[in-house]
C-alpha cells in the first residue's frame, strides 16, 4: 500500500454539496440511461479511481522518478515500473474516462474527469501526463478531426493504446509560438511532409504505447508571418493503414530526452520531424491557417489540466505536511514555556507550524474550489440548454482558465515548499516525499503557457476583451452573493472583507487602460502582482462561499448535539469527523481571509505606484 492520500471528504463536499454535480446527470448528453449516471455512480468511480491511485498509481511514483526516462538502443525507456500500471489503466478505462461513450468511454461531465484526474495525477504525474496529453490530442481530433479521422484514430487514443502529443514549442519559439518554423509541404496525394523540429515534447516518444499521435503545428508554403500562419497536422509516428492496422514508419525521429529538475518519469523529447530523405506524413486537421486557433481548444483543456496537477501535488504535501506534524515530537508547548520537565509535543501544537498547515490547507481547498468550479462552468458552457447560460459560463470560463494555470501552479509551489518546511531536515532529504512534490510541481508554471505570459493573457485579453463583459459577468455574480450573504450572522464578516477585496481588485482591472496608454512598461510590468490578487480574491471567495454551506450543516449537526457555541463545537469537533469537517471549513475561509486576502493590499500598492524601476535599471550584459 502506497502513501499515496487525497482528502476525500473535500472532493466530495465540493462536487455535491457545493456544486451539485447529479444536476448535470439530468442534463444531455448525461442523462442517457444506458450510461446510468448519477449521484451513486460518480461516488462508486470516485471510489475506485482513490483505490487504483493508491494501489496501483502511488506506488511508483518514487521508484520512477529514481529511475527516470532513458535512451535504450536508439528507443526511449520509461521507468520499466511503468508498465504495468499504464497496462492496467489501459485495460480498466482509466486513460480516459470522459471520453464519449461512442468511443468506449463513460462521457463522464468534465467536472467528475478533473476529480478523477486529480485523484489518479496526485499519485504520479509523471506517469499520469501521458493519458492527459492523449485525451487532450484525442479531444482535438473529436472536434476539429475529419470523419475518417475520427474512425482511424479515437478509439485507440481514447483507450490508450496509442498516446498523443502537443507539438508546439521549438528552439526560437516558446512562449512566441508566432515564431515557430516547422514546414509542412503540401504532397500530390492532399497530404503534407513535415519538415523541422519540436523540443520539450512530453511523452514525445516512449514505449507504453505502440503508437504516438502528434498534433504539430506547421506552416505551409507562403502562410504570413506569426501565429495566423500556423497550420494543425495529425502526424503519426506509424502510419495508420485503412483497416486500423499500423503502416510504416513515418519519420518522427526523437533525437534526446531532457535530463530535469522533476517528473523525471515523463520523457521530454526533442523530436525531428522529416529530416531525413523520406517523406514524413501529416494530416491538415481543419482549416489552414486556424491551427492556432484549434490548437488554443488543447491548450485551454491543458491549462486548467496544469492547474490541477498543481492541485493534486498541494493536496498530498498539505495531507503529509498534518500527517508528520502529528507524528513528529518535538519541544514542549508554548503554554508550559517556563517548565523545564513539561513534556515533548507533537510539532503541530507549535502555532508557528499550525499556521504553515493552516496556509496550506486554505491554498489546496480554495484551488480544488477553483478548478472544480471552472471545469463545471466548462459542463454548463457546453451542455446547458438555455443559450444565456451558456454564455455566461463560457464568459467565466475563459476569465478563469489562466487564474487557474498560473495562480494555482505558483501557490501549489509555495505549499509543497511550506511542506519541506514543515518536515524540517527530513523535508529536505530524499527518504520523504515531499521533495518529490516541489520539485515534480515546479515545471506546472514553466509550461502550457509560462506563469508570466498567463498573467499578460489575463490583463491584455481575458479581463478587458469582449467589452470587458468577462469581469461585469464575474463582477455581477459576486454582488448578488454578497448582497445575499452580507448579514450572515457567523460570516458576515468575511463576506464583506470578500466584497472590498472585489472592489479593490476591480478598482484596479479598470485602472489599466488608461495607465497603458502612460506607461505601458509598468502595466506590463503589473500583470504578474494583478494575477496574485485576482487568485487571491477569487480564493477568499471561494472558501467562504464553501464556509456559508458548511455553517448550515455545522449548525444542524451541533444544535443536534446540544452544543450552543463554538467552544462546545470544537469540543465535539475532536471526535465527530463530519462535526470536525464543517467547523474547520468555517476555519480554513477565515484564516484565508484574515492571513492571505490582506495580500491584495501590497498587490493594489505596487501596482497603483506604476513604478518603473525594473525598466529604468541598466544591466550590463
Ligand atoms: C518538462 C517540460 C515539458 C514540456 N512539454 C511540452 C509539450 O508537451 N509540448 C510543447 O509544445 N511544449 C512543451 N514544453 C515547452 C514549454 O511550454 C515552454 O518551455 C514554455 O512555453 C516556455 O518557453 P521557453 O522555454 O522557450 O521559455 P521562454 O519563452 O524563452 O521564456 C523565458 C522567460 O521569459 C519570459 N518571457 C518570454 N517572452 C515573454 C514576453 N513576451 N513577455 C513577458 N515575459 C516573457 C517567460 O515568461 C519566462 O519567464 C515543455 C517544457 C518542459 C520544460
Amino acid at each position: 500500500m502506497s502513501d499515496y492520500t487525497i482528502d476525500m471528504r473535500d472532493v466530495r463536499f465540493m462536487l455535491f454539496e457545493v456544486l451539485g454535480l447529479e444536476k448535470l446527470a439530468e442534463m444531455a448528453p448525461f442523462n442517457d440511461e444506458e450510461l446510468g449516471q448519477g449521484k451513486e455512480m460518480y461516488d462508486m468511480i470516485l471510489d475506485e479511481a482513490y483505490k487504483v491511485a493508491r494501489e496501483k498509481i502511488g506506488p511508483v511514483n518514487e521508484p520512477g522518478d529514481r529511475e527516470g526516462v532513458k535512451i535504450v538502443d536508439g528507443k526511449v525507456v520509461v521507468p520499466e515500473v511503468y508498465r504495468p500500471v499504464y497496462k492496467f489503466l489501459c485495460e480498466n478505462n482509466w486513460v480516459a474516462p470522459s471520453a464519449p461513450a461512442e468511443y468506449g468511454g463513460i462521457g463522464l461531465p468534465e467536472t467528475l474527469g478533473m476529480a478523477v484526474s486529480e485523484i489518479t495525477s496526485g499519485a504520479c504525474i509523471a506517469l499520469m501526463m501521458t493519458p492527459g496529453l492523449t485525451l487532450g490530442a484525442a479531444n482535438l481530433v473529436k472536434v476539429f478531426g475529419s470523419d475518417e479521422m475520427k474512425e482511424k484514430y479515437l478509439e485507440a487514443m481514447y483507450s490508450g493504446r496509442w498516446g498523443g502529443t502537443m507539438c508546439i514549442t521549438e528552439e526560437s519559439a516558446g512562449s512566441d509560438v508566432g515564431a515557430s518554423r516547422t514546414k509542412a509541404l503540401p504532397l500530390d496525394d492532399g497530404t503534407f511532409h513535415i519538415e523541422g523540429s519540436k523540443i520539450f515534447i512530453s511523452s514525445g516518444d516512449h514505449d507504453l504505447t505502440e503508437n504516438i499521435i502528434h498534433m504539430v503545428l506547421a506552416r505551409t508554403p507562403n502562410a504570413p508571418k506569426g501565429v495566423k500562419g500556423l497550420s494543425l497536422f495529425l502526424v503519426p509516428k506509424f502510419l495508420v493503414n485503412d483497416d486500423g492496422s499500423l503502416g510504416e514508419y513515418n519519420e518522427v525521429r526523437c533525437s534526446s530526452v531532457e535530463e530535469k529538475l522533476g517528473i523525471h518519469g515523463s520523457p521530454t523529447c526533442t523530436l525531428e520531424f522529416g529530416q531525413d530523405d523520406k517523406p514524413c506524413r501529416g494530416y491538415l486537421i481543419g482549416e489552414e491557417q486556424k491551427g492556432m486557433k484549434m490548437m488554443f481548444q488543447m491548450m485551454n483543456e491543458a491549462r486548467l489540466y496544469v492547474g490541477l496537477q498543481a492541485l493534486s501535488q498541494a493536496s498530498l504535501a498539505t495531507e503529509l505536511g498534518i500527517q508528520y506534524a502529528e507524528e513528529r515530537l518535538q519541544g514542549s508547548s508554548f503554554k508550559e514555556f517556563k517548565n523545564p520537565d513539561a513534556p515533548k509535543v507533537p510539532i503541530i501544537d507549535h502555532p508557528d507550524v499550525r499556521r504553515m498547515i493552516m496556509i496550506n490547507k486554505a491554498y489546496t481547498e480554495a484551488m480544488r474550489s477553483l478548478l472544480y468550479s471552472t471545469a463545471y462552468y466548462t459542463d454548463l458552457a457546453h451542455n446547458a440548454e438555455d443559450e444565456k447560460v451558456r454564455e455566461k459560463n463560457q464568459m467565466l470560463l475563459e476569465l478563469m482558465v489562466p487564474i487557474c494555470k498560473s495562480w494555482c501552479s505558483d501557490m501549489s509551489f509555495r505549499v509543497t515548499e511550506n511542506a519541506i518546511q514543515i518536515h524540517g531536515g527530513y523535508g529536505f532529504c530524499r527518504e520523504y516525499p515531499v521533495e518529490q512534490l516541489m520539485r515534480d510541481v515546479k515545471i506546472t508554471s514553466i509550461y502550457e503557457g509560462t506563469n508570466g505570459i498567463q498573467a499578460l493573457d489575463l490583463l491584455g485579453r481575458q479581463v478587458p476583451g469582449k467589452g470587458g463583459l468577462r469581469l461585469m459577468t464575474l463582477l455581477q455574480e459576486m454582488n448578488a452573493w454578497v448582497a445575499e450573504h452580507k448579514d450572515h450572522e457567523q460570516l458576515g464578516d468575511l463576506v464583506k472583507e470578500v466584497d472590498q477585496g472585489k472592489n479593490k481588485l476591480a478598482e484596479v482591472a479598470f485602472s489599466f487602460a488608461g495607465a497603458m496608454r502612460k506607461n505601458p512598461g509598468a502595466v506590463l510590468a503589473s500583470a504578474v502582482p494583478f494575477m496574485n490578487m485576482f487568485g487571491d480574491v477569487m480564493g477568499a471567495y471561494h472558501l467562504v462561499h464553501q464556509a456559508l454551506i458548511a455553517d448550515v450543516k455545522l449548525r444542524e449537526m451541533a444544535g443536534s448535539h446540544g452544543a450552543a457555541d463554538d467552544q462546545a463545537i470544537i469540543k465535539l469537533a475532536n471526535d465527530n469527523p463530519e462535526i470536525r469537517f464543517y467547523w474547520n471549513k468555517t476555519q480554513t475561509a477565515r484564516f484565508f481571509v484574515k492571513n492571505i486576502l490582506p495580500n491584495i493590499e501590497a498587490h493594489m500598492k505596487s501596482i497603483k505606484a506604476g513604478d518603473s524601476s525594473c525598466l529604468d535599471a541598466v544591466f550590463a550584459s
